[in-house]
């Protein structure tokens, strides 16, 4: 028997919804014929996510493992209560629904999904290691991916975990890729951060030499590697949350002509005015953050008056895995730092 493409038939309350907005949703392996099933390894919690997490757990592993556990109870799906988003995971796959033969995928095959935690099924049998620094969990259990549901098998080139913390943002630079042209000034916040370097790359290829990338960032440590990097013309330390302060130093670094794209890549919450402010009349506002509120950035931007795009972070767009993954192979020295960080 064949399910709803995008998994409604899973949804338990509220009957009606889409499995990402459900409160809750039926986490059994006992998979649809248009279903996949996957034994999982590991969990890349989201980074917004998991900062509430850790706060909340104030930095206790085994306090960790227990709220991800009661969450996946609770919703049959790892979505955070407060943040409301989820993450993605890598496993094998372990179950192919009849309908689903045709696709280029077999038993055993290693694989990451694209689409969030935030609706994928999960079943949690036992939580084997919370990695705090990585944001990664592994854990023994089996999550289901429905028709609609997209994943990239996992390149033999590079290490799984590496793989796993890139394909987590690849829709952060494949945006890069399609906003930001040549010549053009483009500031990314949380520019020291994992998606933040990568789209710092992207921006720096894409707006080329007579271009310019600004990164605004809030630790000196990730504002040094980015300088080590090459990866920026301009640094800015500072702290996105402090909207004018971030504003009159974007201002000066552009001789008050402001950015073209603005990119915010910042894991925590009240950012999106030190990004609309930056943003000249007529640029884009890319907000990636999952802390985003689009209540504040749009009210935000009238209040100020600024005709600007402001594009909700879409984790998804076409070619986005390859996109990123291949960041890592043209950047020896990106991948060096990633590997150092997350594998
Ligand atoms: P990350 O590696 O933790 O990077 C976040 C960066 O923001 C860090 O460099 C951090 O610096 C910096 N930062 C924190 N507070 C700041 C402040 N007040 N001012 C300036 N910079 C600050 O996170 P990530 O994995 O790249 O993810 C970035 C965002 O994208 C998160 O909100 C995540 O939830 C979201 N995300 C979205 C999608 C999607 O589909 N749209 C998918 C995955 C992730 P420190 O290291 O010094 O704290």
């Amino acid at each position: 028997m064949k399910g709803c493409v995008f998994g409604s038939h899973r949804v338990i309350e509220p009957v009606g919804s889409l499995p990402q907005a459900a409160m809750r949703i039926d986490n059994s392996p006992d998979i649809m014929d248009n279903e996949i099933l996957i034994d999982v390894r590991t969990l890349n919690v989201d980074s917004a996510s998991f900062t509430q997490i850790r706060e909340a757990c104030r930095d206790d592993v085994d306090e960790i493992a227990k709220m991800i556990k009661s969450i996946v109870e609770s919703r049959g799906k790892l979505q955070n209560p407060v943040t409301g988003s989820g993450g993605m995971l890598i496993g094998t796959v372990s179950q192919i629904g009849e309908s689903l033969a045709d696709r280029n995928l077999k038993l055993g095959d290693r694989i990451a999904t694209l689409v969030s935690l935030s609706l994928t099924p999960l079943l949690i049998e036992k939580i084997e290691n919370v990695y705090i620094d990585r944001d990664q969990v592994d854990i023994k259990g089996s999550a289901v991916l429905f028709e609609s549901g997209i994943y990239a098998k996992l390149p033999d080139d590079l290490p799984e975990r590496l793989s796993l913390a890139v394909l987590d943002v690849a829709g952060a630079p494949a945006q890069v890729d399609r906003l930001v042209s040549e010549g053009m000034t483009v500031a990314v916040m949380g520019a020291g951060g994992k998606s933040g370097v990568l789209c710092c790359y992207e921006a720096k290829k894409k707006a080329g030499p007579s271009g310019r990338v600004i990164a605004v960032e809030y630790s000196r440590e990730n504002t040094r590697r980015l300088l080590e990097m090459g990866l920026a013309d301009e640094i800015i330390i500072g702290d996105a949350t402090k909207p004018l302060e971030i504003y009159d130093r974007v201002k000066s670094v552009t001789d008050d002509g402001l950015c073209d794209v603005v990119i915010n890549n910042v894991n925590v919450p009240g950012t999106e005015m030190s990004s609309i402010l930056s943003t000249r009349t007529g640029g884009t506002v890319y907000f990636f953050s999952m802390a985003t509120s689009f209540t504040k950035a749009a009210l935000g931007a009238e209040g100020v008056g600024k005709d600007i795009d402001m594009i909700i972070g879409n984790g998804y767009a076409e070619g986005h895995a390859d996109l990123a993954l291949n960041i890592l192979r043209e950047s020896s020295k990106i991948r060096e730092l990633f590997e150092k960080l997350y594998v």
